[in-house]
């Protein structure tokens, strides 16, 4: 079973994966998680170059190709090693983030990024997407200091990133559904644990 956990920066998502990974095991259940980008040797690098380097300066093909480049090293070495051995993987973003940040909000077609994605992912897919969603402002708030990217990219830019996700999920409801984050971690926790309940027990 494949989970992806994704949303704007603020959300706690981070948190999130790590509470929902620790319940699993307490279950039993065997668990891999990663981070998108990253989880490799070369994903390192990438996502380094990515995040922290001189991304905003990029094009946004290149910066896609590179999301995409540290994906396929991490779904070949990590993610379907894992699921071959029956673990339940989590990752901490996807695909999914390229089509919203490079397309929805980066100006590229989510369309042609979904075609990209299915190549580069070797066309392995999450059985199931939990967007973490709140207002922009608010996941802002609860950011606290910035990143330099999102510093640099905006409000308006979160706004589309937000509306991106929505969008994809009323067109996949079933395989991306959206988790209001607005209450307290607890009652997240518990949110997640619902869905993930009902996915590994259908
Ligand atoms: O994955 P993580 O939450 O650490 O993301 C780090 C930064 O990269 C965030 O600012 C996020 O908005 C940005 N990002 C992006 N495009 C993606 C994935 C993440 O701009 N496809």
């Amino acid at each position: 079973t494949f989970i992806a956990l994704d949303g704007l920066d603020g959300t706690g998502k981070s948190t999130q994966v790590r509470r929902l990974a620790d319940w699993l095991r307490d279950q039993h259940v065997p668990v891999t998680t990663c981070v998108d980008p990253g989880g490799t040797e070369l994903g390192a690098k990438l996502r380094e170059i990515l995040l922290h380097g001189r991304a905003n300066s990029m094009n946004a093909r290149t910066e896609a190709l590179l999301f995409m480049a540290s994906r396929a090293e991490l779904v070949s070495s990590v993610i379907q090693p894992a699921l071959a051995r029956g673990d339940v993987v989590l990752s901490d973003r996807y695909l999914l983030a390229n089509v919203v940040y490079q397309g929805h909000a980066g100006g590229l077609d989510p369309a042609e990024l979904w075609t990209v994605g299915r190549f580069s992912t070797f066309g392995v897919t999450p059985d199931l997407t939990l967007v973490f969603d709140l207002p922009p402002d608010v996941a802002r708030q609860r950011r606290g200091r910035p990143s330099d990217r999102m510093e640099s990219r905006g409000s308006a830019f979160d706004d589309k990133v937000r509306e991106g996700f929505l969008v994809e999920s009323r067109a996949n409801p079933t395989a991306i559904e959206i988790i209001d984050v607005m209450p307290d971690p607890d009652t997240v926790h518990a949110a997640v644990r619902k869905s993930v309940e009902r996915l590994l027990l259908a």
